[in-house]
């Protein structure tokens, strides 16, 4: 078998009629052999013009391989003139399906930039193909089937735009993705949903949103749970964070111990169980020499214990016992908290009847912000949708 022949059975109907090499790359000529083929299936002699393309393949013996390809229009019986078909090339496509598949087997684990890299094609090429096998993955929501959302905003890259996700919170499918947090914005998920709107128990979501009147609209027999992923990180934010900056600022006189309780931040606001021995003695350290940090501390605690409660309420009497606890504290910023926080209580007594897996949704959180950091720089908003999409497909039920 002579060498062109061996090279020949890459590209099926075609023979190489050139070969130029260099060190890094190998390009060919290709000619087709015989009658052409039709997209109906038609073989036929009948050639109305012929022009060249130029198509980049999968790399050979690691040089970059590039070629030039006589296509041809053909006379159909069937379908007029038409542009014949290859087996190995879609229409119009600048690069082999051989190089395609390639890539798509590489974008699961590479970064676009890494595979460019490898493939020597342009980012923007491989993101096409990225996007063209994301959207034949993602499948359609079963709309029949879901009872209960969870909701959630995201800041979009580094902008002040938001977008919102709504999932199911029983599979975790994303079922829908839209740019803004305002009602307006959500409303086409509920369009979608239509007459299945009546069927929706539950939707879980964070305290000051838009979401809440929405859903009370378009579902008005559901019932709001205020999650306690987005309750405790606030919890942080607004009281640990604070009281703890507060009880530094009154260590001016010592240094060191001011520096011991600036650093306290991530201890306190880790779950006990994810520290090791060490950091835990530091936090039992850190909570016997400062009365408010150790208050804080534990009412935090207690707050989380809110959403595991039996029935609404024991959810009730737990709520009525910590705000005591949390007004004989005299600490503002958990008093201030816990007034802003009131308003809210039956969407958080309301979780002891319908159970939200808060865990899976602070995991949805994380895995959209690494999404972003990845997708970031291609400012392609339907790209990074799809990319979420498809990171959330939805557990067996
Ligand atoms: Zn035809």
């Amino acid at each position: 078998m002579s060498e062109l022949t061996f090279l020949a059975q890459f590209w099926e109907g075609f023979h190489v009629t050139n070969i130029e090499t260099n060190p890094t790359s190998i390009h060919f000529t290709l000619e087709p052999n015989s009658s052409g083929r039709c997209r109906c299936g038609q073989l036929t002699n009948s050639i109305h013009d012929s022009s060249w393309r130029n198509i980049q393949d999968a790399t050979m013996l690691g040089r970059k391989v590039s070629l030039a390809v006589k296509t041809r229009r053909i006379v159909c019986p069937n379908c007029g003139v038409v542009t014949e078909s290859i087996r190995w090339l879609e229409p119009f496509a600048r690069i082999t399906k051989r190089l395609q598949s390639y890539v798509e087997g590489l974008l699961p684990i590479l970064p676009i930039k890494h595979i460019s890299e490898v493939t020597g094609l342009h980012w923007h090429t491989i993101k096409q193909i990225d996007k063209a096998r994301l959207a034949q993955q993602v499948k359609a929501p079963n709309w029949s089937r879901v009872k209960r959302l969870v909701m959630d905003e995201f800041a979009l890259f580094k902008g002040h735009r938001y977008a919102t996700v709504i999932a199911d919170a029983d599979t975790y499918q994303v079922l829908w993705i839209g740019v803004g947090r305002a009602r307006q914005h959500i409303r086409p998920f509920f369009e979608s949903l239509g007459e299945h709107c009546q069927q929706i128990e539950a939707v879980a979501m964070d305290m000051n949103t838009a979401f809440d009147l929405e859903v009370k609209q378009h579902c008005p027999q559901a019932r709001i749970v205020y999650d306690l992923f987005h309750v405790v990180a606030k919890y942080g934010r607004e009281v640990v964070d604070r009281v703890r900056v507060d009880q530094a600022n009154q260590l001016k006189h010592d240094k060191q111990a001011r520096r011991w309780v600036k650093r306290s931040r991530w201890v306190l606001l880790k779950n006990r169980d994810n520290l090791n021995t060490h950091q835990q003695g530091y936090l039992d350290e850190l909570l016997s020499m400062n009365r408010d940090l150790m208050v804080v501390y534990l009412l935090g605690e207690q707050l989380k214990e809110l959403w595991y409660c039996e029935d609404e309420e024991q959810a009730k009497n737990l709520w009525q016992c910590w705000w005591q606890q949390v007004i004989e504290s005299g600490i503002k910023p958990l008093i201030a908290f816990a007034q802003r926080l009131k308003p809210y209580l039956h969407g958080i007594t309301s979780s002891a009847i319908y159970r939200m897996n808060t865990c899976t949704l602070e995991g949805m959180n994380n895995k959209i912000k690494l999404i972003k950091r990845m997708a970031y720089g291609y400012r392609d908003i339907e790209y990074f949708f799809l990319k979420i999409k498809a990171a959330f497909p939805g557990k067996p039920r």
